[in-house]
């Protein structure tokens, strides 16, 4: 269970082990967050060189099917506080198979460079040669040339949207996946961290082969026998966006609306029929949600086409589509392209630009501030155009948009409908109280924290007082920080059950107990509120535009006063746990 330490100033790289991490916290986030207290000094700046990197993978990584998950734990640049996201792809299985259950990279290169980490071997390689490339693909081309390992190594990169330090700048993971939200991007971009090669040759342990076949035998029969994950291989997460539309749980232009005209036209089931190229999988997963869209484009009249390829789920087709009021796939597909090459996350260029948008309609910024672009609702050459410039930061305006919608407002006006909470832009989802809740209180303002989302669909069913809602997102927070210390794909989640989980640890010789478990993700909940809180975080000081109040929710207009009420009992709760 060895961690590598990296400092990109002074090029000093050592493994420890940490055996006492992993004993208490299994992996990934439990022990990523553990090393970000220890690594990142308290209030420091998200960008500066002491803000640590820390990337970490968990035990049943590259040995158990859907467990495929890597996560990043930061300060994030956009939010000032917790920065955690998570990738699948080939980074967890190279990690594991590399002899590096997590790794944290501190320090700041004179000169932009790339890590080669092959087993415990480090290499530092200039990257003044990729260093403002226009695309996150292409780095990734010239690196697959020149990296060893090919099939086995896992390439992580930048855009010229981290190198600028866009607040919200990804990591792009082996080209279809990222370390999406929290500004990663702009954090390696401040390090000259241009990319990172890993790969490895290592065995994993296994301390009991025929318990350890066993269990994988269950896990894959469910998974694959039975129908518990075939929506996200034939539609993939994509097939989200007609039944939100039904519900009114859509957000769309800038959340004026929670059903949008043309779902229909940017759904999954027409992207599968119309537009979809394949399918393919993070290693180590037999599902394969990822799906691959395939669009020709002319060069120019009376010339040949290339050929694109463009990764496509719901929350970009969200994010870039009805919350843009975009109606077509053609051309939602070719504002995500542009988006992922710049390395831009997608969903927060999304809630940003329509508030822009929304501010251009009210005249709070002119047709100077964009340089002449035309910002409105459903102009796609207008964004393609915009978020070039977001990149390049040309003026005061595109400077404002780079660090997210937020500071945007504070700038410009129309706080009231800037979508974000907590300083991170809203999901793609409009449900109800619980996705509100979750999405503000959960530790990374992520609606993957609780996924209050699908506790809203399922009180459309049924009813649940407000302190029953409280009290189940609260314990799906606690249960997901115990699935990401395993780093499980969450589609997976309920393949994954408590017994499932028992014996797939203890046949890797993890001697850890169902009855544990809640109490493990407890405790790694409370060090993620400890370190949000030591940064400066404070339930009672978010601000809620009033656009979530104004438009009718999947559970109708929602009341303020309610959600104020759940607000101070989830903090109640929190600061019970705290004690
Ligand atoms: S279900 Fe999708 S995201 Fe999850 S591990 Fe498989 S391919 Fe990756």
């Amino acid at each position: 269970m060895n961690v590598l330490y990296i400092n990109l100033g002074n090029r000093e790289v050592y493994q420890e082990e940490r055996k006492d991490l992993f004993e208490k916290y299994i992996g990934g986030v439990g022990v990523g967050i553990s090393l970000l207290m220890e690594n990142c000094p308290k209030g420091v700046d998200p960008l500066s060189p002491e803000n640590p990197i820390i990337l970490s993978t968990g035990p049943l990584t590259g040995a158990f099917p859907t467990c495929t998950k890597a996560v990043a734990l930061f300060k994030s640049p956009l939010t000032n506080e917790l920065g955690e996201s998570y990738a699948g792809g080939r980074l967890g299985a190279a990690m594991r198979f590399s002899g590096n259950m997590a790794i944290v990279i501190k320090g700041k290169s004179d000169r932009p460079v790339y890590l080669s980490i092959q087993n415990e071997k480090v290499y530092f390689k200039d990257a003044r040669s990729i260093w403002g490339i226009s695309s996150a693909y292409t780095v990734g081309k010239i690196l697959r040339d020149v990296e060893p390992a090919p099939g086995r190594r896992s390439i992580i990169r930048i855009g010229p949207a981290g190198e600028n330090l866009v607040r919200y700048a990804n990591v792009n993971v082996d080209t279809y996946r990222h370390f999406g939200r929290l500004g990663l991007g702009a954090v390696f971009g401040s390090k000259n961290l241009k990319a990172i090669a890993i790969s490895g040759s290592k065995d994993l342990p296994m301390e009991d082969k025929k318990g350890y076949l066993k269990a994988y035998k269950e896990l894959y029969d469910v998974i694959v026998n039975t129908d518990s994950l075939n929506k996200y291989h034939d539609y993939g997460t994509a097939i989200n966006v007609n039944p939100l539309n039904q519900i009114r749980g859509l957000p769309t232009r800038n959340l004026k609306s929670s059903t949008f005209e043309y779902a229909e036209y940017i759904s999954g089931e027409h992207l599968a029929e119309n537009y979809m190229a394949k399918h393919i999988a993070c290693t180590a997963c037999p599902v394969g949600c990822i799906h691959i869209a395939t669009m020709q484009i002319p060069f120019a009249r009376g010339f040949e086409f290339e050929t694109k390829r463009i990764p496509y789920d719901y929350e970009p087709i969200f994010a870039l589509g009805s919350l843009l009021g975009i109606p077509l796939a053609e051309q939602v597909l070719s504002l995500i392209e542009s988006v992922d090459h710049l390395g831009l996350d997608a969903m927060s260029t999304g809630t940003t630009l329509s508030w822009a948008t929304e501010a251009y309609e009210n005249h709070l910024i002119s047709k100077h501030d964009t340089l002449g672009i035309d910002l409105a609702f459903g102009n796609v050459e207008a964004y393609k155009k915009a978020v070039q410039y977001i990149v390049k930061m040309p003026n005061d305006f595109y400077k404002a948009l780079a660090k997210g919608e937020t500071a945007a407002a504070q700038k410009f006006g129309g706080e009231e409908y800037a979508l974000s909470l907590g300083g991170l832009g809203m999901a793609g989802y409009h449900t109800g109280r619980a996705n509100l809740i979750g999405h503000i209180a959960g530790p990374r303002h992520g609606h993957l924290d609780n996924a209050g989302y699908s506790l809203d669909q399922k009180l459309l069913k049924g009813k649940l007082r407000e302190t029953e809602i409280v009290s189940n997102l609260l314990r799906e927070d606690y249960w997901r920080c115990f699935a990401n210390s395993l780093v499980i794909c969450l589609f997976a989640r309920e393949v994954y059950t408590p017994e499932r989980i028992e014996k797939a640890l203890n046949s890797l010789g993890i001697q850890k107990e169902v009855e544990e478990f809640l109490g493990i993700g407890k405790e790694i909940f409370k060090i993620k509120y400890k370190f949000k809180t030591r940064e400066g975080f404070n339930l009672d000081a978010i601000r809620i535009p009033k656009r979530f109040f104004e438009t009718e929710s999947s559970q109708g207009k929602l009341n303020e006063i309610e959600i104020k009420n759940m607000l101070d009992t989830y903090k109640t709760e929190v600061i019970k746990l705290l004690e």
